[in-house]
């Protein structure tokens, strides 16, 4: 949404709000759930408790229909492919051994050359954009293949962690901007008829409000929530410090897009009685991990290649931290080869077989999105402060630093293009999710240091919240 879209939406009386945000949902529902999408769904719940074999063949099938169409259809991968020597029959008789000839994609490259690495065989069907843990927003081109499969995997993920494979009635907290930022009064949610799905705002999760959300979800009765881990962490302390018991238990708690701690997970599963499930997936189009019914972090190979690199570049060794880079089934359009995703995760020690009944590896832990969670007097909890930046150009990376619950430092590192406009953009973003009457201050700057273990802290909070 557009800085005036975003002003004309705001200030609607609240039935407009649910008036406009279903005629989108309705669009994207046309588009998402189609013949193919049914089609793709199938096929990924046979594979999933599918034989390795089988899986591997089919994740081999799909790699060579990848590199194909890049280096037929991509004018940045086919500039790459050609110098080195691949031809199409190397990629149909061997594409593993092409794919290791292939240099890493960085994601400034992505970011600055989406124009070139574009499949021109495939209709752009939608335009995202998304905006990385480092802060800096991307154009992403889709296709409806691409889209379809997404959400076909994503729907098998809710089957494999118990759900029914029809639309159920769910709860998220996302990112989005839905309701008034200054609201005082509920609603804090709107209700997306197409997917069943009740929005709730991640931006009034302020004390005072949490009752208001509480009954809203008593009323509603989820069968899942999902979204952000701060978010419901928030909530779930809440309920547990008030010693609430809710009216309803749900079948799952699904998180994703950010690092999930254990000391969140504890809290929702004691508040809500239910199984908390991690999900990675991104909105560039990777491949998924998804955790399932054992608390197994699975790769989903029928969703991409999973590759594991080391800090210095080396391949990763079973326990060790490692950088991820993703080969993406899910984003044709703009395909990601060995794309370095900027995620970490932690390799398990011992290859072993879950118990579960899928045979693709598992991982230890996904460490990797440390966005830390915010906290204002005006606001309360803010957690993923990146959806600030969607929209913005000029940004090559940023930081944002509170140093006490009135102060706001964002330091960045600017191209020509950030000029008074986006300043004043950031800015209006910023005041939208951490309050009005706080000092911000911005600071472009040439080099931003790294955090511990080579870490980049694209937010960081340093004083301990005190209620
Ligand atoms: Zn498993």
């Amino acid at each position: 949404m557009g800085k005036l879209q975003e002003k004309i939406y705001n200030n609607l009386p609240y039935p407009f709000k649910f008036i406009l945000l279903n005629i989108k949902a309705f669009q994207n529902s046309k588009q998402r759930y189609t013949k193919e999408f049914d089609k793709y769904l199938q096929e990924y719940i046979g594979l999933w408790n599918a034989d390795i074999k089988v899986i591997k063949e089919y994740q081999k099938e799909k790699l060579i229909g990848l590199l194909s169409e890049a280096y037929q259809y991509s004018e940045w991968y086919s500039s790459i492919m050609k110098p080195l020597g691949i031809t199409i029959k190397a990629i149909e008789e061997n594409p593993y051994e092409v794919l290791q000839k292939m240099p890493i994609l960085k994601k400034t490259e992505r970011k600055t050359s989406a124009d070139t690495i574009v499949n021109t065989s495939r209709k752009t069907d939608a335009v995202g954009y998304t905006s990385g843990t480092s802060g800096a927003p991307t154009i992403n081109y889709l296709d409806s293949e691409s889209i379809n499969r997404s959400f076909a995997l994503w729907r098998r993920f809710h089957k494999v962690i118990g759900l029914d494979t029809q639309k159920v009635r769910q709860v998220r907290f996302s990112g989005r901007l839905m309701v008034r930022p200054d609201a005082k009064k509920p609603p804090f949610w709107v209700y997306n008829y197409f997917e069943r799905q009740l929005l709730m705002s991640t931006y009034h999760l302020k004390e005072s409000n949490l009752g208001h959300y509480v009954k809203k979800l008593n009323d509603f009765k989820p069968l899942l929530l999902d979204g952000y881990p701060s978010a419901i962490y928030i909530l779930s302390r809440f309920i547990n410090e008030n010693n609430i018991t809710l009216d309803f238990t749900p079948k799952a708690i699904a998180v994703t897009a950010e690092t999930l701690y254990d000391y969140q997970r504890l809290e929702m599963e004691k508040a809500f009685k239910c199984h908390v499930f991690n999900q990675y997936a991104s909105s560039e189009g990777s491949p998924f991990i998804t955790e399932c019914t054992e608390g197994n972090l699975h790769l989903n190979l029928d969703s991409g290649v999973f590759e594991f690199i080391t800090t210095d570049g080396k391949k990763a060794k079973p326990g060790d931290v490692a950088q991820l880079m993703v080969t993406s089934f899910t984003n044709l359009k703009t395909p990601l080869i060995r794309y370095n995703i900027e995620d970490t995760i932690l390799l398990s020690e011992k290859e072993i077989v879950c118990p579960c009944g899928c045979a693709t590896p598992i991982i230890e832990k996904l460490t990797g999105r440390e966005d830390d969670i915010l906290w204002t007097e005006e606001k309360g909890y803010v957690g993923r402060m990146d959806t600030a930046y969607k929209g913005l150009e000029g940004i090559v990376k940023s930081q944002i630093i509170q140093e006490s619950p009135q102060e706001i430092i964002v330091n960045l590192i600017a191209d020509q293009k950030f000029d008074e406009s986006m300043q004043e953009s950031l800015l209006h973003n910023l005041k939208t999710r951490l309050g009005e009457n706080i000092s911000y201050q911005i600071n472009t700057v040439e080099d931003i240091p790294l955090g511990p273990n080579g870490k980049f802290d694209a937010v960081k909070r340093n004083f301990k919240i005190k209620l």
